[in-house]
This record gives C-alpha cells, sequence and structure tokens, in this order.
C-alpha cells in the first residue's frame, strides 16, 4: 500500500487558514424563507417557521410584519431563538409577516445583508425575503447605480426591491412581475405589501417553496417541516415560474413568465440541506436519502463489520447503505450538538481539539473492526482527514469511506455556499488521490448516474446536478464570482439579546 498521509495532517490552523480564504464579496448564501398572511398571531407564527427553518442559515435573521398600512422589521445576527422574543414579538404586530434565516460566508456576514429588505415604495411599504442567487445581479445593479440607485447592502436581492420601486406598473405585482422579469438565475421569494402575501419561483424551480393554511391563513415556507411544526396542512407547492397573490383571504396564481424552461430542482437540497423530515417536489428527504444509500451500495460493496454513519449529514444514507448489505449500522461516531462555530481553545495540551470537541468515537466498538463510513458529500476533505484519523486511533482495523454522491467539482451558482472551484478536493485530485489525502482504505463516491437514476425514479422532475456534472442550466455571469463590490465598511455591532 503506498505511503498515507497523517490523517491528522490539517492542523486546526491550517483550518482557519482556508476558512478564512473563503472570505471574498460574492453573492453567495444560503437562506429559507417564511410568510404567513392572514394570521391573528402572525409574528408567532413566523417565528416558529423560522425556527423549523433554521438548518437553512444560522448567521442572521429577521422577520417584517404588516397591520395593512405599515411595516415593522426586526433583524439580527444569530440564531432566531436569541433574537425573537416575547417583547420583540409583541412588538411585531400585523395579521401579515414574512421572515428570513440566512447563512453567508464570513465577508458578508453583515446586520446589512439580512433579510427581509424593506422599502418604501411610492405603492406603499414593500418588504422581500429571498432564497437563491440571481446570476445576472451583478450587472443589473451596475446598470441601476450608474442612473443614481444607492444600494444599501451587498446582497443580490435588494436588486429585486429597485427594480420593483422603479417599475412603472401600477399594482404592486405587476411591479414585481417586471423585477423577476429582468433577474436570471434562482429565486424562492416571499414579498409583503402592505395588505397582500406574494410567493413566487423562478421558471426553472431551483429552490423549494411549499403552500399550507393554518386555519384561513395563507403559509408559504422553504420547507414542510416548518408547516409540521406550526400544524398547517400541505396545500402543494408554488410551481416552478408561478406567482401566487394571497389578498384578503384568497388566493391567485399568476404565471408571469411566458417562456417554458426546462425544470432544474437542485438534488443538493435532496443529498444535504434540507431536513430529512421535509418533503421536496411532494418526495419525503430521508427515504431518498435512505435510497441514494442503497444505490451507493450498489455500486460499491464492502466486506465490513459495521456501516457507521458521519452525523448527522450521513445517517439516512449509512441506514440505506447497511439495510441494503445486511451490515449492522452503528452510530459509533458521537456528535456534540451544542457546538458553536468559535470556542475557546485551551493551551497545547489537549491534541486535535478541535476535533475532538465536535466528534468523539466509541472506542469499545471499533476496536479491530472494519468500517463503513458514510457521508453525503466531500468539499474541502477537511471533515473525513479527522474522522477517519479519529477512527483510526480508536482503533478501527480497515476505514472504507463512501459519500452517498458524485465529487462535487464546481461550485453553486444558485443558492448552496460552496467554496471556490479551487478549494474543492474533487476539482483536482482523482478518487484514488482522495483516498490517500483523507487516510481512508477504500473511497466510492455514488456515481452520477447513479444520482441521475435514483433521482428520476424516486422524484420525477428536472433536477440541477451542476456542482457534480459542471453542467450549470442557466449561464453565469462571470462578474458574480468576483463582482468587486465597491463598499463602505461600517462597524456594525449586534444587539444584545432580550
Ligand atoms: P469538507 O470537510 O469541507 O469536505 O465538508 C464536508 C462536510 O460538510 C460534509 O459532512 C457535508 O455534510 C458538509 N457540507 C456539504 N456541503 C455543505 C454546505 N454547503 N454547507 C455546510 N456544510 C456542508
Amino acid at each position: 500500500m503506498s505511503e498515507r498521509r497523517s490523517p491528522l495532517a490539517i492542523s486546526d490552523a491550517e483550518m482557519e487558514r482556508l476558512a478564512r480564504e473563503r472570505v471574498a464579496d460574492h453573492f453567495h448564501d444560503e437562506c429559507g424563507v417564511f410568510g404567513i398572511h392572514g394570521h391573528d398571531e402572525a409574528s408567532h407564527i413566523c417565528y416558529l417557521g423560522l425556527y423549523a427553518l433554521q438548518h437553512r442559515g444560522q448567521e442572521s435573521c429577521g422577520m417584517v410584519a404588516s397591520n395593512g398600512r405599515e411595516h415593522i422589521a426586526h433583524r439580527a445576527m444569530g440564531l432566531v431563538a436569541d433574537t425573537f422574543g416575547e417583547k420583540t414579538l409583541g412588538r411585531l404586530r400585523g395579521r401579515h409577516a414574512i421572515g428570513h434565516v440566512r447563512y453567508s460566508t464570513a465577508g458578508e456576514s453583515l446586520l446589512r445583508n439580512a433579510q427581509p429588505i424593506c422599502a418604501n415604495t411610492d405603492g406603499g411599504p414593500v418588504s422581500i425575503a429571498h432564497n437563491g442567487n440571481l446570476v445576472n445581479a451583478v450587472a443589473i445593479r451596475r446598470e441601476l447605480e450608474g442612473r443614481g440607485a444607492i444600494f444599501g447592502s451587498t446582497s443580490d436581492s435588494e436588486v429585486l426591491l429597485h427594480l420593483l420601486a422603479r417599475s412603472r406598473e401600477e399594482h404592486v405585482e405587476d411591479r414585481f412581475i417586471d423585477a423577476v422579469s429582468r433577474v436570471k438565475g434562482a429565486f424562492s421569494i416571499v414579498l409583503l405589501t402592505d395588505d397582500a402575501l406574494i410567493g413566487a419561483r423562478d421558471p426553472s424551480g431551483f429552490r423549494p417553496l411549499s403552500l399550507g393554511r393554518l386555519g384561513r391563513a395563507y403559509v408559504l415556507a422553504s420547507e414542510t417541516c416548518a408547516l409540521d411544526l406550526i400544524g398547517a396542512s400541505y396545500e402543494r407547492d408554488v410551481e416552478p415560474g408561478e406567482m401566487v397573490v394571497i389578498r384578503r383571504g384568497r388566493l391567485r396564481s399568476l404565471r408571469p413568465f411566458t417562456r417554458e424552461v426546462p425544470k432544474h430542482f437542485c438534488i443538493f437540497e435532496y443529498i444535504y440541506f434540507a431536513r430529512p423530515d421535509s418533503n421536496l417536489v411532494g418526495h419525503n428527504v430521508y427515504a431518498f436519502r435512505k435510497e441514494l444509500g442503497r444505490t451507493l451500495a450498489r455500486e460499491h460493496p464492502v466486506a465490513a463489520d459495521m456501516v457507521v454513519p458521519v452525523l448527522d449529514s450521513g445517517n439516512a444514507a449509512a441506514l440505506g447503505y447497511a439495510e441494503q448489505e445486511g451490515i449492522p449500522y452503528e452510530t459509533a461516531l458521537i456528535r456534540n450538538h451544542y457546538v458553536r462555530r468559535t470556542f475557546i481553545e485551551p493551551a497545547q495540551s489537549i491534541r486535535n481539539f478541535g476535533v475532538k470537541v465536535k466528534h468523539n468515537a466509541i472506542k469499545s466498538f471499533l476496536d479491530g473492526r472494519r468500517v463503513v463510513l458514510v457521508d453525503d458529500s466531500i468539499v474541502r476533505g477537511t471533515t473525513l482527514v479527522k474522522i477517519v484519523g479519529m477512527l483510526r486511533v480508536a482503533g478501527a482495523r480497515e476505514v472504507h469511506v463512501r459519500i452517498s454522491s458524485p465529487p462535487t467539482i464546481g461550485r453553486c451558482h444558485y443558492g448552496i455556499d460552496t467554496p471556490t472551484r479551487e478549494e474543492l478536493i474533487a476539482h483536482d485530485h482523482s478518487v484514488d488521490e482522495i483516498r490517500e489525502i483523507i487516510g481512508a482504505d477504500s473511497l466510492g463516491f455514488l456515481s452520477l448516474e447513479g444520482l441521475r437514476r435514483t433521482a428520476a425514479s424516486e422524484v420525477k422532475i428536472g433536477i440541477c446536478d451542476g456542482c457534480f456534472s459542471d453542467n450549470y442550466p442557466i449561464p453565469v455571469d462571470s462578474e458574480t464570482e468576483t463582482p468587486q463590490l465597491s463598499l463602505f465598511r461600517a462597524m456594525e455591532e449586534e444587539p444584545d439579546p432580550e
């Protein structure tokens, strides 16, 4: 066997450096949106909805409520539960509300980029919460700036509000149609006016958006897990290219995009991003991940004593793999769920503290055993370098890594945060080189064909797999990668929690 690099070769300092290198002014973020129309406790319900969508973004969150005349907004850095207390929710008065959770790369994790974004237009207040990335936002922004527009954030979503405010149409829904007709890329949007809640999805349908009912109220949410929490019924998905306008207890469905385009639902929502208890396009995420695990086992079987998931991202695929192969499933790797991004490190006395603070291996289960370690994806490879090393230190005799998606070779341009192409380990390393780097005895990725076949038989909708295939359905404005936005940087303090 060729010489193996030390399984713990990447130091915590190196990890920090890699993380810092990701800091760049680019429009890349992951988000969740929620909206409710016609409920006496709109802000409280919206809070619960955002709470259920927290996995879609942990850096900032916000909510806007409408009392039929004016909008009241609250945005903050941090988690939903730390941001909204009884006092704040009490101030967010009104029967309609929208909310947003956001994660962005560190350079842009600023309060001014938190959503919803609000504006007073000549047609009244308008607030918008957006999930997805617009690939021509930089060009539109430059054009608008050239005509005197002043932007308050570096978020791509703000261009929508500017376009809407400048539209010459009379009614707000027509103004919104004007705006979304100009942008390209991915959007699932909830928009609040003084009296209406509007939901819209781009014609390709990259990002999810579900419609539910809570009594007589209408609810829009990125994922159905939010409907479950508030006890709302799932009615249907907002269709790709559809716009729903909810006003005075009635819903109107519009089809503002004249051109039919192929559907491209993001397959990574199924693989990693969405919560397993959500249904996307009517299909359960957990069931899909298990099916990926089964396909993976058929493609890359191996003799082993146990299948161990990387918690929590590898759980369902590992279970599918174990069932398919008839190998016991063991959570022999335990995860601390309370780890935050930063923690106070002790002096050098504890080796590999960074790994151990998040995961710990159960030695008595692993000693002398042959392990299949399953995760959903490899991005930079740093997680697996550490975990494979930890399993070996715990005594595992063999570690066979199985990944329930193909090698990630390109970044996502439509709303999943991925590092630059150069940072993706699969971009310039073969499968065997990656195996060497992570220190595994064998490594198997789900094939692109296997993924496509599983998707075709399970969800029956066109998918986007650009990050695995390098086949991007909507061409990307090259400036989106490095927009070089001219910014002024101000100190923005996080408000004290209540
Ligand atoms: P890495 O250590 O860089 O290879 O990252 C792989 C790990 O990150 C896996 O456990 C994935 O579940 C997880 N992951 C994959 N994509 C993302 C993403 N967009 N944001 C956060 N975590 C991710």
